[in-house]
């Protein structure tokens, strides 16, 4: 399917980029590493990343200012259904590109290339690069590998033979300056360093093996933390010994709707997710609950989902 979507990109002069709403590094770095490559393969055509991004991310390549483009080739990246993709859909769309390793969802462009084993978008961005004459440089090579870095955790999920030989590649042909990518990645304000001190303090864990927190907006403000950086906590407590699932949720006042962000290392908590007007990974997923009611109710669905996990399995997580 290279081949094809290759050939869609040069059949098409105008060309716009997009992801899921509540941008994160992989969706990002896929998102202008693909634009990229395209504008230095053939660099007559029109190519635009498009979105919201926040000033998080401001160490990543920056994204385009929207235009109105006639006979356009949509490419949709990291994202798995319509209602997420962070594009209002008012363009003339010639033809739609879906590229994504999220578990399938619903199929809303021309051709989709899924691959859910894939370590990230990034990675199937390289791979699509690494398969076709689509050109690659040292920025586009480093902008990749953060990218891949970000949604493995530093290679902690889902790296296999197929990401380290294709990490070995990029690492053998390109220059690839780790200490500037891990310095963005992962310099944060101390503000961040001490909410997470907090989150450590205050977490309630269950008997089942459910850890979780409610970050309403006095302490968001106490902090002086955004929602967004918040909810990124989620990725700092992995292998608390006994915890099966782990769940921030924070108030987000200015979507009014609360936010969570929910890990597993066990349980599958992307169905449950979807409940809560969310989705994701099966071990990695969000939601942004509209009633505060609801908080509660998908508290006490991830507390079961870790009780069943237990039941099966027969034995606690660390036990020695
Ligand atoms: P996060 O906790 O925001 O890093 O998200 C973890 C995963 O869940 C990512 O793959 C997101 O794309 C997905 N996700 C987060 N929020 C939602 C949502 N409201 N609906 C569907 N998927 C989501």
């Amino acid at each position: 399917m290279f081949d094809q979507i290759y050939e869609k990109i040069k059949s098409y002069d105008n060309i716009v980029i997009v992801r899921h709403i509540g941008a994160d590094p992989d969706a990002l770095c896929c998102q202008t590493a693909l634009r990229d490559s395209i504008k230095l393969t053939f660099p007559k055509k029109k190519v635009l990343a498009t979105g919201t991004t926040s000033n998080r991310f401001n160490y990543l390549p920056k994204l385009d200012k929207f235009e109105e483009l006639n006979d356009t080739l949509l490419i949709v990246v990291d994202t798995p259904d319509k209602k997420r993709v962070d594009f209002s859909w008012n363009i003339d769309v010639a033809y739609s590109i879906k590229i994504d390793h999220h578990p399938h969802m619903e199929t809303f462009c021309d051709i989709e290339y899924i691959e859910e084993e894939s370590s990230s978008a990034s990675q199937i961005i390289l791979e699509l690069i690494f398969n076709t004459p689509l050109k690659i440089n040292d920025d586009i090579a480093n902008n990749i590998y953060t990218g891949i870095i970000s949604d493995t955790n530093r290679f902690m999920f889902n790296s296999n033979s197929k990401v380290f030989g294709l990490i070995s590649k990029l690492f053998n042909e390109y220059a690839i300056d780790t200490s500037n990518i891990y310095e963005g990645l992962y310099n944060r304000p101390i503000n961040e360093v001490r909410i997470q001190g907090y989150i450590s303090q205050n977490l309630k864990i269950t008997e089942n093996g459910f850890a979780y927190i409610r970050l309403t907006n006095d302490i968001l403000n106490e902090f002086k933390v955004d929602v967004g950086s918040a909810g990124n906590m989620i990725n700092n407590f992995y292998y608390m010994e006994g915890v099966y699932v782990w769940a921030i949720v924070s108030d987000d006042i200015k979507n009014n709707i609360y936010k969570a962000n929910i890990r597993s290392r066990g349980p599958v908590i992307n169905k449950i997710a979807e409940k809560y007007n969310g989705g994701g990974h099966k071990m990695a997923s969000g939601a942004r609950i509209l009633e505060e009611s609801q908080i509660e109710m998908l508290f006490n669905d991830l507390d079961n989902a870790c009780k069943e996990y237990k039941d099966k399995m027969g034995v606690d997580l660390d036990e020695d």
